[in-house]
Order: C-alpha cells, then sequence, then structure tokens
C-alpha cells in the first residue's frame, strides 16, 4: 500500500486561514482549531507559515507529561492528551520545540492537532490537507512531492544540539538534508546576536 505524508511547504503558504477554518469544523475538538498560522519576520514580510504537529518519532510532549496524558499510536501518530488524564499543568505547552500544544483554560485541558487520526487512519487526507489552495500542507505520496517540486522534504530538524525526526516533513532548499533550526549557534551563544538574530528578538517582544 502506497504510504502517504504530510508535508508543509511553508513559502506556498498565502494566509488565507482555511486550514485553520476547516481545522476549527472538525468534530473531534469541539469547534477548536489547533493550526498555529504563524507569521514570519512580520517586520519584513507578509509571509505567514501554517504549524500543524509534527509527529516526533520521540515526542517530548509525552516525555515530560506527569499524567501520561499524551500517547502515541503504533503508526507514529501522536495523539492530543487523553481528558481523564491531563491535568492541565502546561508541561508539554512549554517543552514542544515546535510550539504546538494549546492549553484551553475553559476545559483545563490540553490539546493539540492529531493529524486528523478519524480520517488518516481510514485512509482519508487532514481537514487542512483538503482545504488548502496552494497546497501549502499536502498529504500524498512522499515520491509524489519529491517529483512534482522544487526542493526536499525533511524530517529532521536540529535544534542546538538536539535532533529531532518527526513523521510529517517541510520542504526545504534543494540538497539539504536536515533543517536547523537553533536561533543561535553554540559558538556564539556568549557573543552580541546577530542583526538578524536580533530583529527577530525585536519582534516577538
Ligand atoms: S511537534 Fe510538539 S506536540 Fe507534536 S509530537 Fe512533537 S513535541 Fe509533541
Ligand atoms: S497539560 Fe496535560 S497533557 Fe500537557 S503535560 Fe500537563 S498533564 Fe500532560
Amino acid at each position: 500500500m502506497t504510504e502517504y505524508a504530510m508535508v508543509l511547504d511553508y513559502s506556498r503558504c498565502i494566509g488565507c486561514q482555511a486550514c485553520v477554518q476547516a481545522c476549527g469544523e472538525c468534530d473531534t475538538h469541539r469547534g477548536r482549531s489547533m493550526i498555529h498560522l504563524e507569521t514570519i519576520r512580520r517586520r519584513d514580510s507578509v509571509q505567514t507559515a501554517p504549524q500543524v504537529c509534527m509527529h516526533c518519532e520521540n515526542p517530548v510532549c509525552a516525555r515530560v507529561c506527569p499524567a501520561d496524558a499524551i500517547k502515541k499510536t503504533p503508526d507514529g501518530v501522536v495523539q492530543s492528551s487523553l481528558k481523564p488524564r491531563c491535568i492541565g499543568c502546561s508541561n508539554c505547552v512549554m517543552a514542544c520545540p515546535f510550539g504546538v500544544p494549546k492549553y484551553f483554560a475553559e476545559i483545563d485541558q490540553m490539546m493539540k492537532c492529531d493529524l486528523c487520526y478519524d480520517r488518516t487512519s481510514v485512509g482519508r487526507k487532514p481537514m487542512c490537507a483538503t482545504v488548502c489552495p496552494s497546497q501549502a500542507i499536502t498529504f500524498a505520496p512522499i515520491d509524489e512531492v519529491q517529483r512534482s517540486r522544487h526542493g526536499t522534504p525533511v524530517n529532521q530538524f536540529r535544534f542546538g544540539r538536539e535532533v529531532v525526526r518527526t513523521k510529517v516533513f517541510v520542504m526545504v532548499p534543494e540538497g539539504s538534508s536536515a533543517l536547523d533550526v537553533g536561533l543561535v549557534p553554540l559558538e556564539r551563544r556568549h557573543a552580541a546576536p546577530p542583526d538578524d538574530v536580533a530583529a527577530l528578538l525585536e519582534d516577538m517582544h
């Protein structure tokens, strides 16, 4: 059977919010959207980027959960928290390197993208991928994505010294095998931040 993969191509995002709306319509999250539509360097660009759960191979969200509320399916999908177990401590919210889990105070529970497991486990596309008009979010065989697009899909991310492997892929420029997400290289940790990092930090304030 052909294996389908979720692929994010941030450069294709046009900021239309269709994915956010479609995600919010899913019954399993009771009207809440689990997608983060991020802005990138707002000062210089109108580019936006959809962020879904990356479904890490060794998910730190589950590792830091004191209540064992986050489970991973045998096919590698990291589920949203189990209501009877979640104590709303937000450890997972703070630990996730991709900023994915959301804490909802009104239900005192963390919820996050579960790759529309009710759909993808029976061979259907996740809600967001069915509506994205520019295919910034795609659910397709990975070799088909490779054949039809510029760039390379990668599922390895370096955060400083830690390498995170994920089920979800991100398109990067041709020839790369991993994406280095560390803002400040180790050798520059104690030096003044470079201009681009300083601008980013300023944008965040
Ligand atoms: S991206 Fe974040 S929420 Fe998703 S599995 Fe990885 S650590 Fe958990
Ligand atoms: S908020 Fe819930 S799911 Fe997240 S770490 Fe705390 S108990 Fe676990």
